[in-house]
Order: C-alpha cells, then sequence, then structure tokens
C-alpha cells in the first residue's frame, strides 16, 4: 500500500485550489462537503464558481496563483489542466508547506483524492492508488446502492444520545445495542430515531447479559467467499477465536477488529499446542463470559477433533453450537469439475486419513481396492507410499487414477494428476508444501497440460 487512507481534519483549515475549469469544479464540488475555508485562484472562472463565491461557499480571487497564496494552507490542488501551469503552482505550494495534489498527475502528487460515498458522518473513501478509476466507480455505485440514504442520519441521531448508552455495560452489552440499532430499527426520521433508540435502551437495560459460549465453527478451504453467511456472523460477534494453522488470512481478517485471536496452529509430525491446552483455553473464555469462535478448516466435524473439544465444553455446562463449513473434499472435487459420487461408477465414497494419532492408519483395503471406488484421503501426503503400497497388496489396479489437489479453493492451488502407481514418486516430483487432499480413484475431467517441465508422466494441471 503506497497511499495511506487517513480522514483529515477540515475544520478551521484553508484548502487552496488554481483553476476554473471543468476539473477544478469537480474537485470543489467534493471539497465543499468539507469545513474547510476554500480559497480558488483563476483569471477565467466557470461560472457556477463566481455563484458559489457570491453564495458565500468559497472565496473567489480571480487572478492567478501567486507567491504567498497558498502560505497556511493544508491542502492545494493544481486544476488548471495544464502541464506547466499546474507545474508551476505546485511548486509554489510545496515551498508554502501544503501537502499538493495535481489533477490527473499521480506521479507528483503528494496524495490522491479518492471515491467517497458520502453518508455523513459515515464516509467511506475508495482509493485503487489510481490503477482503475472504472473499478473505484463501480464499488462506489454498489455501496451508494447497498447503504440505505438514512444512515447518515442514523449515525447523527447515535452520536447525539451516546452518553445514554453509558447506564449500559461496557463491552458486548453495548454492542449489541448499538448492532440493533443499526441493523434492526428503520427509522424514517430523526424524531423517529432517537424513539426507536429510547426504546431499544429500555429493552436491552432489562436484558440478562449474555452467558459464554464456544461455536465450532467450519473455515472452508481457504477462499473467504466459501465461508458460510453463519460463519461471517459468528466472526463478526467474535470475543475471541480460537483458530488453526490452516485458517487463511484472508478469513481472519474478517474477526471483529476487537476480538482477541489465538493461533493454536497444529502441524501433522511438528510444532503443536497439546489438545489439552486448546481445551482448556476454551474453557476459560466461556467462563468470563466471552462468545467464542473456535475456527476449524473445512468442516469442523472432518478429522477436526471436534469431540474432545465439545466433551470439554459440556463437561463445564458452557453452551455450544457447531456451524458447518465446506470440507476440502467437496472444495478439490469442484475443482477438478468431478462428482464425489456417480451413478453406475460408485454408490459410496471414503472420507479417510492417511495418518491418525499412531501413525499411518489403517483402512478397510480389501473393498477399497475393487474396481471403480473413490476415496478422499486428508493428510495423505506422508503416508503416500503406505496407503499404495497397502492397496496394490489388496490387489488394486496399478493404474486407477490419483488425482492430488494442493491449496484447493486459494490462489496457489494445484492439481497433480497421476496414477496409483505413480503417486508417491510423483508427490515427491511435485514438492507439494501446502495442505493437499487426494483423490483415489478420480481424475480430472477435462484436463489441460501446462508446467510439464517435470516428467513426461507427469501432469500438473490448473483450472481457472
Ligand atoms: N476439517 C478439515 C480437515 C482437517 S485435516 C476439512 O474438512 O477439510 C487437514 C487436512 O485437510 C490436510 O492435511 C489436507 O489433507 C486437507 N485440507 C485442508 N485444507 C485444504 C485445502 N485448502 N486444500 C487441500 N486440502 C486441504
Amino acid at each position: 500500500m503506497d497511499h495511506f487512507p487517513i480522514f483529515l481534519s477540515t475544520k478551521g483549515q484553508r484548502i487552496v485550489l488554481s483553476g476554473g475549469g471543468d476539473a477544478a469544479l469537480a474537485k470543489l464540488r467534493l471539497l465543499m462537503k468539507s469545513q474547510a475555508a476554500l480559497h480558488v485562484f483563476a483569471p477565467d472562472p466557470a461560472p457556477e464558481i463566481t455563484a458559489w463565491h457570491a453564495a458565500g461557499k468559497l472565496t473567489l480571487h480571480g487572478r492567478a496563483l501567486a507567491t504567498g497564496d497558498v502560505a497556511g494552507a493544508a491542502l492545494f490542488y493544481a486544476a488548471d489542466e495544464d502541464a506547466a501551469t499546474d507545474a508551476h503552482t505546485a511548486n509554489i505550494a510545496r515551498t508554502e508547506g501544503a501537502l499538493v495534489n495535481i489533477v490527473d498527475n499521480l506521479a507528483d502528487s503528494a496524495f490522491i483524492t479518492p471515491a467517497i460515498v458520502d453518508r455523513d458522518p459515515v464516509t467511506i473513501a475508495i482509493g485503487t492508488e489510481g490503477a482503475a478509476p472504472v473499478l473505484a466507480r463501480a464499488l462506489k455505485a454498489d455501496l451508494e446502492a447497498q447503504l440505505p440514504a438514512s444512515l447518515g442520519m442514523m449515525a447523527r441521531v447515535g452520536k447525539s444520545l451516546r452518553e445514554l448508552t453509558n447506564a449500559l455495560p461496557l463491552g458486548r452489552a453495548r454492542r449489541d445495542f448499538w448492532r440493533a440499532y443499526y441493523f434492526e430499527t428503520q427509522p424514517h426520521s430523526e424524531d423517529s430515531a432517537s424513539r426507536a433508540l429510547d426504546e431499544l435502551l429500555t429493552r436491552h437495560l432489562h436484558k440478562t447479559a449474555r452467558p459464554g459460549h464456544v461455536a465450532f465453527v467450519g473455515a472452508g478451504p481457504g477462499d473467504p467467499d466459501l465461508l458460510t453467511l453463519k460463519a461471517r456472523r459468528a466472526l463478526d460477534e467474535a470475543d475471541v477465536v480460537v483458530y488453526d494453522r490452516l485458517i487463511s488470512p484472508q478469513i481472519l481478517e474478517l474477526a471483529r477488529r476487537e476480538a482477541k485471536m489465538i493461533d493454536v496452529g497444529k502441524k501433522g509430525f511438528g510444532r503443536s499446542t497439546p489438545q489439552q491446552t486448546i481445551n482448556a483455553l476454551l474453557v476459560e473464555h466461556a467462563q468470563t463470559g466471552a462468545q467464542v469462535v473456535r475456527l476449524k478448516s473445512g468442516d469442523a466435524t472432518v478429522f477436526g477433533r471436534l469431540d474432545e473439544e465439545i466433551d470439554a465444553v459440556e463437561a463445564h455446562h458452557i453452551g455450544w453450537q457447531i456451524v458447518p463449513g465446506i470440507t476440502s473434499a467437496s472444495a478439490a472435487v469442484a475443482t477438478i469439475g468431478q462428482s464425489l459420487t456417480k451413478r453406475g461408477r460408485n454408490a459410496s465414497v471414503q472420507f479417510l486419513t492417511g495418518h491418525d494419532m499412531h501413525g499411518f492408519a489403517d483402512h478397510d483395503w480389501a473393498t477399497l481396492a475393487r474396481p471403480n471406488e473413490v476415496a478422499a484421503i486428508y493428510m495423505g501426503k506422508n503416508s503416500a507410499r503406505f496407503i499404495q503400497g497397502r492397496l496394490i497388496m489388496h490387489g488394486a489396479d496399478r493404474n486407477t487414477p490419483v488425482t492430488v489437489i494442493e491449496n484447493a479453493s486459494r490462489p496457489d492451488q494445484r492439481v497433480l494428476e497421476t496414477t496409483l502407481n505413480r503417486l508417491p514418486d510423483d508427490l515427491l516430483g511435485a514438492n507439494v508444501t501446502g495442505p493437499a487432499l487426494t483423490f483415489y480413484g478420480l481424475a480430472p475431467r477435462t484436463a489441460t497440460a501446462v508446467s510439464t517441465d517435470l516428467d513426461a508422466e507427469l501432469k500438473l494441471v490448473e483450472f481457472a
């Protein structure tokens, strides 16, 4: 991020603009929303500017900008739409200590003006560092359509009556109140907004505090768009988030900003937080009344050690809930354009783990080795050779298709198409470092080969 967004206080400030044409008009329309004293220098101003001057909205100086005119100003806009004039006025302004913006000249500007969604006092500024003005405008239009026109009015009423809410305890009780005010009341005027706020306050003052609670939330395979709405809401209301190693940073970003974030990253065969410690953390925080979100990758009920944590929470009579998520097998199979079950091929599918607490996990290999079986293998990287050996020993066809999907649903997703025979070697060659899901008995529906500089038989494929 080069341009860091801040909101500048304009009360008692001076903002100077040089120019009197279209570019000047566009900037002035925005600047007149601020509380700054506006000074415009233009020998030949557009009639609108003259009218604004007459209405007392700005001060027009009917001449070119000269040395001394920008002294003490906070911001300066060079809006003459002529490179030489803009360079000249910008120079004066810089020397006199103002931050300079030259219209349509990103490189020589110290700041840029964002696209603004105005629900004063709620203001949304959108910037793309000059990369995509069209995108900024589209985002602005989207937000304009989404945000009720009454939002600013509600915020003003909320601010003026803020002290009333001191009667509510700080923290969750107050947050619940404000959330209800903004999202559950729909006042049309300042009067009805203050009435709604009053009634809501009485109701909330008589509410008993929400007890501590643990939500076991499936965070999906990594793409934030694959979170459920329930998961998003839980993250938005969380006081404490306890999360695993596989949770992507983009998803952690969605947690309430004040939430306490606790990383208990578990790595297969590596550094880990003992299960006991995780259980104790959940209990300890819920007992203080916190809304705890226990964030697990994929679906919390699939190889997630969920029951041990539920047992611990239940033993302390703490309320809990499971919020389902998209398991990595679902995301991975979507990537290769296949179904997990298919009429005439397989009427069942196994979800199995390559290793468990005791090492490599044993399964009903004889059943799996029969033709047309499909299995989604979790944590199957280190156990690939073991699984291959067991299946072949029980008579599986060496040419059974096998597909490994690394980082399913994430930007760095890769698909490795191979066979049971070549699985361990191909995995090694492909240097798979991210979480990977192995499909035994499934090949990608349509394979577009790219990047085949490894082995001729090894096809790393990617789908758009
Ligand atoms: N509860 C999770 C599974 C946890 S076990 C779920 O429902 O998906 C961890 C294993 O899940 C990893 O070793 C890997 O096999 C798989 N996994 C998790 N996220 C993945 C992803 N984005 N892409 C591929 N596999 C993933």
